[in-house]
């Protein structure tokens, strides 16, 4: 336990030496010269991350079981991200012809990458049966398609079929694929549906895995284990059958929960693994390889917004801070606050952490709409125009799924290393957005389009 509060308190100490030196370095700044916004990668913090998923797991599989972390790439699609934790010895999950190209760009191989997404066109499964990239179909009709696709040649891919459990809702209905109605998968429980996935695969010999993903923000791990549980026990099931070890993978998805409440990095990879031991111990026997697909688990805890606080006033005597973060970096905090609560961080004009009297204030972004708030009535130090806010834990589905609001630019976002002497070194991932770019992506080569 020590260990882990160690583990945050690295983190925490190394966020406030970044913060400084980005201040110092220009990349971001209280003064009027200085960029409004930036956005902090850790890299040893994801190195970490990754290193401890991958030693989870391997401490309880049975020796020489293979598996494939293919990381989410929807919870931080940045090209250098991938490639780091291709580094580091993960895969890519994939769910759109973009995603795949960004893992491509970062030199993941085909046989390290999975494709799932509810909607694959059918140039997306070909393309994906060429390249030899692990499909996961969604639904009978796409399944029909892989048929066609199939029966043109030996498939070099991995295919399975997801399922969706409904094993019931986590607290975020927004984020819950394994309700009854889920739009994800097949349907374990509906009539008639379990009769006939065993049927689909006696029918097709070239079906060898099965994959679930039943978690995200807000399921409990003992429920995400639960759908796991049935994966497993499906393709005993299907194995029975056929008469042989027909289905050798089981992809079991990602969807660890992320503390946004402190520094203290919780439910860890491990306590996760012991629920799945508990649920589901067929698992770790060696009888299947193993996928998954974590995004938010692996990202967010190691992302932080930095912005400049530009003006303070008072509004029904409310002390409000209008900052450059906002809706285009947190919008899910924007549009759902109860769900999506985020910490917030003061630092001073030159980077170093506020002190002072806490008082309760709105922490609101550059949006031109009301709900445009990261925090409502927050106890913070008074912040004044100049100061920095931080926003922690945004590395997974905040400012790398930027939204476009108010064509409002993506801001640059710098991975940093502290060394031996604390001295901080960024290096850019990606740039700001520029406003010529923002005017070609909104039709600035088309201005007459409409005369
Ligand atoms: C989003 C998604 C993931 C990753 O979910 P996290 O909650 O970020 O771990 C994994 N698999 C599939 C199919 C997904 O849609």
């Amino acid at each position: 336990m020590a260990a882990h509060t160690h583990a945050g308190a690295d983190a925490a100490a190394r966020r406030d030496l970044a913060v400084r030196a980005a201040v110092e370095q220009g990349l971001v700044g209280g003064a009027d010269s200085a960029e409004p916004l930036t956005c902090l990668l850790d890299t040893v913090g994801i190195r970490a991350s990754a290193a401890a998923l991958t030693s989870a797991f391997a401490d309880a599989l049975a020796p020489g079981t293979p598996v494939l972390h293919a990381f989410a790439v929807k919870a931080a699609p940045l090209v250098p991200v991938l490639r780091l934790l291709a580094d580091a010895g993960l895969g890519c999950e994939v769910a759109s012809p973009g995603e795949l190209a960004l893992a491509r760009a970062a030199g993941v191989p085909a046989g390290r990458t999975v494709l799932d997404s509810p909607a694959k066109t059918v140039a997306e499964l070909r393309e994906a049966l060429a390249l030899g990239i692990a499909v996961n179909a969604d639904n009978p009709q796409e399944l029909e398609r892989l048929d066609a696709l199939v029966g043109a040649g030996p498939a070099r891919s991995p295919i399975g079929v997801r399922i969706n459990p409904q094993t019931g809702a986590g607290t975020i209905d927004a984020l819950s694929t394994a309700t009854s109605t889920s739009k994800f998968g097949i349907a374990l429980r509906d009539p008639g549906a379990r009769e006939w996935l065993v049927r689909a695969y006696l029918d097709r010999p070239w079906l060898t895995r099965l994959h679930v993903h039943s978690g995200s923000q807000g399921v409990p791990l003992a429920l995400i284990a639960e759908g796991v549980r049935e994966l497993h026990a499906l393709a005993e099931e299907i194995n029975e059958a056929a008469g042989r070890r027909q289905v050798d993978t089981l992809d079991i998805g990602g969807g660890l929960p992320v503390n946004f409440a402190s520094d203290e990095e919780t439910p860890r990879c491990a306590a996760y693994v012991a629920a799945l031991r508990g649920a589901a111990p067929g698992l770790f026997s060696g009888t299947y390889g193993l996928v998954t697909e974590f995004g938010r688990a692996l990202l967010a805890k190691h992302g932080l917004v930095l912005a400049r606080v530009e003006y303070t006033k008072t509004s029904g005597s409310r002390p409000i801070a209008l900052t450059h973060a906002g809706v285009q970096l947190a919008t899910r905090t924007a549009y759902a606050p109860a769900a999506w609560p985020v910490r917030i961080l003061a630092y001073d004009a030159k980077g170093a952490p506020k002190t002072g009297e806490p008082v309760a204030q709105d922490v609101a972004g550059p949006a031109c709409f009301a709900g445009d708030l990261l925090a409502t009535a927050r106890e913070l130090p008074r912040l004044a125009p100049g100061d920095l806010i931080g926003v922690p834990d945004t590395g997974a589905y905040f400012f790398t799924a930027h939204y476009g609001y108010n064509s409002l630019p993506r801001p640059a976002v710098h991975g940093f290393t502290v060394g031996p002497q604390d001295e901080v070194r960024f290096s850019l991932v990606r740039p700001a957005q520029r406003l010529a770019e923002i005017v070609a992506e909104a039709g600035g080569a088309h201005a007459e389009a409409l005369l």
